[in-house]
């Protein structure tokens, strides 16, 4: 998701462009497998540190679930914003001072932009720590590992543990 910012850079602060996403088989993360196009749009403007990029993705992602372990595709539509900061002078090609803002992006010596990062961190942001199948995914079974959403299986209700052996002492009438 390369762009060519040299002409934006030589622009007048609030100069604005904009460019339509379209990436076939682009992989973001190594733990992410996205299985769609990744389609959306990017605005940039010129501003007077750099460049601010807003927009948005759509996506759509294989994951597994969390509590049956099934694959399933998830959708995701995400939108971002973010700050680009020039690595070298537009006009005398001189490398420029760090910059300290913390999460900005560089733009490079040959003055593009890659969104890929940006939008990487953006689509791991939104995914939830825990990924369902679908709200009320009933998970495996703890002790055969059968998959409940397929029905019940034939194991007993476990036993809190705990909870016996405080019981057991209760009976003997001896102090925990
Ligand atoms: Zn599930
Ligand atoms: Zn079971």
């Amino acid at each position: 998701m390369l762009y060519n910012v040299a002409q934006l850079m030589k622009a007048p602060v609030g100069t604005s462009l904009e460019y339509a996403i379209h990436e076939e088989d682009l992989q973001l993360d190594e733990d992410l497998k996205v299985i769609s196009p990744i389609d959306g749009h990017a605005r940039i403007r010129r501003t007077n540190q750099g460049l601010l990029v807003d927009g948005w993705v759509d996506l759509t992602l294989e994951l597994s679930c969390t509590r049956c372990l099934e694959i399933f595709e998830q959708p995701l539509h995400v939108t971002y914003m973010e700050q680009f900061y020039p690595t070298v002078d537009i006009v005398t090609g001189l490398a420029l001072p760090p910059n300290e803002e913390e999460d900005a992006f560089p733009i490079d010596d040959h003055h593009l932009i890659d969104l890929t990062e940006a939008i990487r961190q953006r689509v791991l942001l939104a995914l939830p720590m825990v990924t369902l199948c679908r709200e009320d995914c009933a998970g495996l079974c703890a002790q055969c590992g059968h998959d409940l959403n397929l029905g019940p299986c034939d194991c007993k209700p476990e036993v809190d543990t705990r909870f016996s052996v405080l019981e057991k002492l209760l009976q003997n009438g001896s102090e925990p």
